[in-house]
């Protein structure tokens, strides 16, 4: 980050904003400002330029047709190509995850390109729609505990070598290729395919984007009560189905 103003940036919130994406972007303000940071928040309409000088990027799911929409924009833009390459950070959910892969199928049964900043391809689940809660561990090389988070995809994502799984699923599909992955993960671009709103249910991986933003490997601490009982009750509903 190059000044003590910290640059937040959702993507599409017109396209790209299903079962409450839109908290992400709150829950990343709101513990920015907890720390005492000075937030900047941009919210990028589809008809609007990327910015790229931010220094987070959220961007959420969306149906199949927004979700080509937002893909046939973001190339055309190029603003989050550029803002990859000066070192922002990404975090991507669901449709948006899948568009920052190389590839996706779109609502007209067609391969999609999408923004090749993660390693990932995703096609067409042959299966049954993956909806329900999961709860998956993540990467141990990331230091975080348990994600969980409510998926509802049916495009199943391959994770290629230059990127890591986010997260192995003990319960629910995560990139339903059936080898347990969930999500992905490269130095400064994630993805995963849990809602929830996901950084609502997995504080601290809002708080690990905020530390790769500001580089420091610590930040201070805050009341997270509120997010542990959520995040019991939904482990609770991952674990248990009805
Ligand atoms: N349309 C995509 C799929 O079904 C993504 C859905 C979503 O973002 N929830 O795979």
């Amino acid at each position: 980050m190059s000044d003590s103003q910290l640059r937040l940036v959702w993507i599409y919130p017109d396209l790209l904003s299903t079962y409450g994406d839109q908290g992400n972007a709150l829950v990343v303000e709101r513990r920015a400002r907890q720390r005492g940071l000075d937030v900047a928040r941009v919210d990028v309409r589809s008809d609007q330029p990327v910015p790229t000088s931010g220094d987070i990027y959220l961007i959420g799911g969306g149906e199949d047709r927004p979700q080509r929409l937002a893909a046939e924009r973001l190339r055309r833009d190029g603003g989050l190509h550029r803002a990859v390459g000066n070192g922002a950070i990404v975090f991507s959910v669901c449709a948006g995850y899948q568009i920052l892969g190389h590839e996706f199928i779109n609502d007209l049964g067609q391969r999609e390109a999408g923004l090749g900043l993660l390693d990932v391809v995703s096609v067409r689940g042959e299966g049954a729609r993956c909806v329900g809660d999961v709860l998956a561990d993540i990467d141990p090389r990331l230091g975080l505990p348990p994600l969980t988070g409510f998926e509802n995809h049916q495009g199943v994502t391959h994770v290629g070598p230059n990127a890591k799984p986010l997260a192995s699923v003990r319960f629910g599909n995560g990139n339903g290729t059936g080898d347990g992955t969930e999500g992905a993960y490269n130095d400064t671009v994630f993805g995963t395919y849990m809602h929830g709103p996901v950084l609502a249910r997995n504080p601290h991986i809002a708080d690990h984007l905020l530390k790769l933003a500001l580089d420091v490997n610590a930040l201070p601490p805050v009341d997270d009560r509120w997010y542990e009982a959520l995040r019991q009750e939904r482990i609770a509903a991952a674990t248990q189905p009805a």
